[in-house]
């Protein structure tokens, strides 16, 4: 069969596959164990820790759709990270971005300085001496996250897999952000992509997950045998509504993308918005690779809020639509403080240091109807309005921060933003 659309792929995943009913969507076995055909005998599954039947549908689904040869679906995003991490031995040098997700900033970190399981080199790919920093490294692995959480910053994934061929490294992309119908790292050259399935591939909020997907057999076979070894695949109930909600995941992504993309042009020309982050602006430096490497810009926008940090709870207490909420990636919109919430486990410095500002706040964008995401919006801005003139008033400190030359600069939204669905 010719090769298949991402939105088949999804909509096909599971489907029409029971042997025994002919059950049009395939079963949900919760067994932990399976009967021999005879003594001696081993049918196809053993002990559902290292297979199931419904976590392997999913694992089939998740391999398709990142082109990879094998995905080994885990129990959450962070085992799928801990499980890349296998490879490594503690002579071993691994490369992550200085602006990874939280919680694998703390699980590299943790790992490298309390357990000695590698050594770790940070490096901010940002900069245009990142190629010497990666070299001089001489790394085993380099960890990518594109783009990434909460600046959305982009990487030229090309570029990083070209250079790691040259020094014999592994490349890692955590491609959570995006989801397979967005990106592809593993045609980008990368070796293993990683997902919390929690986000955009389950995409309804209601399970974690993970996986990690695999561009050869070998690797993919000795991440297995580990993913069994420690324990840490993917709960069959877990794979069962992941499966479900995989089905929709690219109609899913395209509401969530057009709705994006007007939340951003709002943002964009809201006075208490000092700047706003998303690779689909002609202003964001990543944008012409994020154009080049990606089928989408995302559902993820971040902003500044141009107003003392003492006024967050005043803009996060107006809003009735947009759910203060870790996470992201389902069909209801989040909104979320980064410095307090999901970067909670980086230090001070380490946020300063990866541009996380006190007023950073990052958008999860839903699929619900878009003029009542940026009413909602609009009503919570007011709400700051309110209290600095009230504050102003009072003669009080609460000032706008915002500089009369920030007032002037107006991003223009790149019509290529639709055109590219
Ligand atoms: C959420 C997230 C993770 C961790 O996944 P869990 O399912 O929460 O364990 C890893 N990477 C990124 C980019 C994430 O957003």
């Amino acid at each position: 069969m010719s090769k298949r659309h991402a939105a088949t792929i999804a909509a096909r995943a599971g489907i029409a596959q029971d042997t025994a009913f002919g059950a049009v969507t395939p079963p949900l076995y919760l067994t932990s164990t399976y009967e021999l055909k005879a003594f001696k005998q081993p049918g196809q599954y053993d002990y559902s820790r290292s297979n199931n039947p419904t976590r392997d549908l999913l694992a089939e689904a998740l391999a398709e759709l990142e082109g990879g040869v094998k995905a080994i679906v885990t129990s959450t995003g962070m085992s799928a990270c801990l499980l890349a991490l296998q490879l490594l031995t503690p002579d071993d040098t691994l490369v992550i971005p200085h602006d990874c997700y939280g919680g694998s900033y703390r699980l590299f970190t943790n790992l490298a300085q309390r357990k000695q399981a590698f050594k770790l080199v940070i490096v901010n790919f940002q900069q245009p001496d990142w190629a010497d920093k990666v070299a001089a490294a001489k790394p085993k692995m380099i960890w990518l996250e594109t783009p990434s959480n909460p600046l959305l910053q982009i990487t030229d994934v090309r570029a990083v897999c070209q250079l790691a061929k040259q020094l014999q490294a592994l490349v890692v992309v955590d491609n959570t952000f995006l989801s397979p119908v967005l990106q592809q790292p593993l045609a980008l050259g990368a070796d293993i992509v990683v997902h919390s399935t929690t986000k955009y591939i389950n995409g309804h909020s209601d399970i974690v997950g993970g996986v990690l997907v695999c561009n050869r057999v070998q690797l993919g076979d000795e991440l297995k045998w580990w993913a069994n070894c420690l324990g840490i695949t993917g709960a069959p109930f877990d794979s069962y509504m992941t499966l479900r909600g995989l089905r929709t995941l690219e109609p899913r992504l395209r509401l969530q993308q057009d709705n994006t993309a007007k939340v951003v042009e709002f943002l964009a020309r809201q006075p208490l918005v000092a700047k706003v982050y998303y690779p689909g602006l002609p202003a964001h430096p990543g944008h012409t690779i994020a154009k080049a490497q990606q089928s989408g810009f995302g559902a993820m926008c971040s902003f500044d809020l141009a107003a003392d940090a003492a006024l967050l709870p005043v803009f996060f207490n107006a809003l009735g639509l947009f759910t203060l909420a870790q996470s992201l990636g389902g069909i209801e919109s989040l909104i979320c403080h980064p410095g307090s919430m999901t970067h909670a486990s980086m230090d001070a410095q380490a946020q300063q240091t990866a541009g996380i500002g006190p007023t950073l706040i990052r958008l999860s964008v839903g699929i619900e109807n878009s003029d009542d995401l940026l009413a909602d919006l609009q009503y919570a801005f007011n709400a700051v309005a309110n209290a600095i003139g009230r504050a102003d008033n009072a003669g009080a400190a609460g000032s706008v921060v915002k500089q009369p030359h920030e007032q002037q600069q107006q991003f223009r939204l790149n019509p290529a933003l639709s055109a590219f669905w």
